[in-house]
């Protein structure tokens, strides 16, 4: 038998699930359908934290970030849950290289109101003993940025959806959809239709956007994260000491969290670029936790205790590194989104409320327009 529906979401990562979370908050009949179990950790949204932020390189961004923080702290409301901690950020550079990097951060937030601090070397040094960095370091402190309990987030905002009314089908794959009106899904275990659609997906998205006619040229890169036991004074490594930082470096910048809820820092490199097969075997890799444990030994030597716990992501990047967000072309009720690059979490609930503004009233007011849909987007025939 046919369920129909007002809207149909496909995918239950952050994306996802922010969008069934307005949509059902809005009355509309959701349907939310992910191929994995809730909260899985085959996607990109897993994890105990993700760095939230206004601090941007580019204004759209953080104005993005700017009006989805109270999209954020309703869902804290609704569902009674603290999932986002305020402990400040910095960006660091200590290579004049990537000065540019920490100045447009400055630059981007003098644009759009937000607050930051420039640090020079001597002030890092007396406010973080805990970082060794060159008599050449510059930063700049934000003090609103902080963590999002990644996992905890797209569970609230599942439960949330379901409250209000939203079904969800977890472990069942969406593998045909016919663009029209009504749209149809057809899943390993049911047949469905609806007014409006939402393609999420992931790293999956072009298995998804080919019955579209659309294809992206993403790479889908395994990205890694891995906690280090401080050798010495834990204390200082807690977040009322220690904020989240995005560390400007060669080859590739570094990032990482205080300690939350585990006996170590978190720490990661941003597009280590290994690329693997979304259908394939995840592992964390050797090579990395070694490289990762020499960037923290050289910078927070007091932090390089035993690596534990290496843990397996993926990143959907698209060639410009910008997310698309956007009405298939020739649907005027199916809209596409792939949000990550590896930076597209702490946008989730207010991306929610673009996709869903999108499908009800054909305009969002949120900060959208860069990620719209651009020429690297092929068609492919739907199949
Ligand atoms: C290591 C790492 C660190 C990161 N750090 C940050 C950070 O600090 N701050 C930040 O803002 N962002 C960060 N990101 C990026 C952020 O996590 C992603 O942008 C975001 O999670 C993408 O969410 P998504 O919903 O688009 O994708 P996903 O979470 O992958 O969700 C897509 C879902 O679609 C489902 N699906 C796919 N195909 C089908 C199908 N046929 N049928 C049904 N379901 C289907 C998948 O199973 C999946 O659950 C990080 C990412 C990684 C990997």
């Amino acid at each position: 038998m046919t369920e129909c529906y007002d809207v149909i979401v496909i995918g239950a990562g952050v994306m996802g699930s922010a969008a069934a979370y307005h949509l059902a908050k809005d009355g509309q009949r959701t349907l939310l359908i992910e191929r994995f179990e809730i909260a899985h950790t085959f996607g990109s949204s897993h994890g105990e934290s993700r760095i939230f932020r206004f601090a941007y390189n580019n204004p759209d961004y953080a104005r993005l970030a700017m009006q989805s923080y109270p999209h954020w702290r309703a869902l804290e409301a609704d569902s009674g849950e603290q999932l986002l901690e305020v402990i400040g950020g910095l960006d660091l550079a200590h290579e004049p290289v990537h000065y540019p990097n920490v100045d447009a951060v400055a630059d981007a937030l003098t644009q759009v109101g937000g607050r930051f601090e420039r640090l020079d070397a001597a002030q890092i040094r007396a406010r973080y003993p805990q970082w060794r960095l060159s008599d050449a370091a510059l930063a700049v402190f934000s003090p609103d940025s902080g963590f999002l309990r990644a996992t905890r987030c797209v569970q609230a905002m599942v439960a949330q959806a379901a409250k209000h009314g939203a079904t969800v089908r977890e472990r069942e794959a969406v593998n045909r959809i016919v663009p029209g009106r009504p749209v149809e899904v057809v899943t390993d275990a049911g047949h469905y239709r609806a007014d409006k659609l939402i393609i999420t997906g992931g790293a999956w998205i072009n298995e998804l956007i080919r019955y579209v006619g659309l294809q992206l040229p993403v790479r889908i890169e395994q990205e890694q994260v891995t906690y280090f036991a401080p050798l010495r004074d834990a204390e200082r490594f807690q977040r009322d000491r220690f904020p989240i930082f995005i560390h400007w470096r060669s080859p590739i910048p570094a990032y990482g969290f205080p300690m939350i809820d585990k006996p170590g820092i978190k720490v990661g490199f941003h597009h280590e670029g290994y690329l693997i097969d979304p259908n394939g075997p995840r592992m964390p890799r050797d090579e990395t936790t070694r490289r990762v444990l020499d960037y923290v030994r050289a910078h927070l030597p007091d932090a390089a205790g035993a690596p534990f716990e290496p843990t397996a992501c993926l990143y959907t990047t698209t060639p410009d590194e910008d997310f698309v967000i956007d009405f298939a072309p020739d649907f005027d009720n199916i809209v596409i989104c792939s949000a990550c690059s590896g930076h597209g979490f702490k946008f989730g609930a207010g991306i929610g409320r673009a996709l869903a503004d999108l499908v009800e009233h054909g305009a969002t007011e949120m900060n959208i327009g860069h990620v719209r849909l651009r020429p690297f987007a092929m068609g492919s025939p739907a199949q």
